[in-house]
């Protein structure tokens, strides 16, 4: 089987309602997602998603993804797309880095592969466990009432975990912090989330004045110096998420106990293939693991649902449904959805999920015959 074409098409995604990152430094009000369709010689087609979360949360935009892609596309025309490691291996000979603009043609490839082999990916990945994974709220920040108002919101939905964005005043952060775990639900999990946002020394004085509440932070400061900095001065169980970019970046995690938590965001990792690895590595050395999407429709959200279920559920902590804040649907009843506040990977071969081309308009490249 040889790859014959990929075809490019960019989509507005628009928000239902402006979001704010942590510490109200970021707002945006739609995604630019780049969907890619690969072809095979053999009838096979396999699809993939990127779409950063706006262009000031990662070093990635929309634009890069396709630039990205135009650079890549040639290094995958005649390749077999079941063969997963040479295919990322080309792309990593052709394009060092830009992990984020090779996830999308990784994603298609482990579409085509399951097609091919007649399973889901999460067999593929090893097999499925049959619960399915609790998906995480996203909290933007607000008031402590705005934001429990917000996580009462998503409970109706069904929803148990949330990821909540703290990482502004520390006063405040206290605040928001001890309010929503006095209101927090027996069953419920939160993650409080701070994307970078504090300082060493803001991320030490919340975390000891939090920290008798059992909770768990999320990204408290920018780096991993950072994080093995405050280790030394904090007892709160730190997740590491936008610094976990590469196998060495976990095994560094690991090695020097940096976190208990890891969140494996596939499109900043390079795809599955390299988050595969990410996942055993974490496995073996007792972390608990978050697997989503940087954003992006109900396509990568499968993506995100078929790794996810392929770690036990005792490791397994959520995902996110980003499709859920978006306006718009381009694979109107395909893919992974919300069913009370879970998502469960389909079980048809490859990612089992497609969008409908015809609301994707026109193509904005095609490589290839
Ligand atoms: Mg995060």
């Amino acid at each position: 089987m040889k790859i014959t074409r990929l075809t490019l098409w960019q989509a507005d995604l628009p928000l239902t309602k402006p979001y704010f990152l942590s510490g109200g430094r970021l707002k945006f009000e739609r995604l630019d997602s780049t969907f890619v369709r690969i072809d095979t010689d053999e009838g096979l087609s396999g699809w993939g998603e990127a779409c950063p979360w706006g262009h000031t949360y990662l070093p990635a935009h929309g634009p890069g993804v396709r630039a990205g892609i135009e650079t890549l596309a040639p290094s995958l025309l005649g390749l077999d797309p079941r063969r997963l490691g040479l295919v990322e291996r080309a792309m990593d000979l052709c394009l060092p880095g830009h992990l984020y603009a090779k996830a999308p043609l990784d994603m298609a490839c482990w579409d085509i592969a399951g097609q091919a082999a007649g399973l889901p990916i999460a067999d593929m990945l090893g097999g499925r466990h049959p619960d399915p994974t609790p998906i995480a709220s996203s909290i933007s920040t607000d008031t402590p009432e705005g934001m429990l108002a917000n996580i009462q919101s998503y409970r109706a939905l069904g929803y148990r975990v949330h990821s909540v964005k703290v990482g502004a005043d520390t006063e405040e952060d206290i605040r928001r912090i001890r309010h929503l775990e006095a209101h927090r639900l027996p069953e419920e999990r939160i993650l409080y989330d701070v994307n970078r946002a504090w300082t060493r020394r803001e991320a030490v004085i919340v975390m000891n004045a939090v920290a008798g509440l059992g909770i768990t932070v999320e990204q408290p400061c920018e780096t991993l110096d950072d994080l093995a900095a405050i280790r030394a001065l904090t007892s709160c169980p730190i997740s590491v998420d936008e610094r976990l970019e590469t196998l060495r970046d976990m095994t560094r995690i690991a090695r020097d106990g940096l976190a208990e938590v890891v969140n494996i965001k596939l499109n900043r990792v390079g795809g599955l293939t390299k988050a595969a690895r990410i996942r055993d590595l974490a496995l073996a050395h007792g972390f608990q693991c978050y697997v989503m999407a940087t954003g992006g429709s109900a396509l990568a959200d499968t993506e995100a649902a078929h790794l996810a279920q392929s770690i036990p559920p005792e490791a397994r902590l959520g995902t996110w449904s980003c499709q859920e804040m978006l306006a718009r649907d381009v694979l109107p009843g395909s893919g992974a959805r919300n069913r009370g506040g879970h998502l469960d990977a389909p079980t048809a071969p490859g990612l089992g999920a497609a969008p409908d081309p015809a609301l994707l308009g026109a193509p904005v490249a095609t490589y290839g015959t």
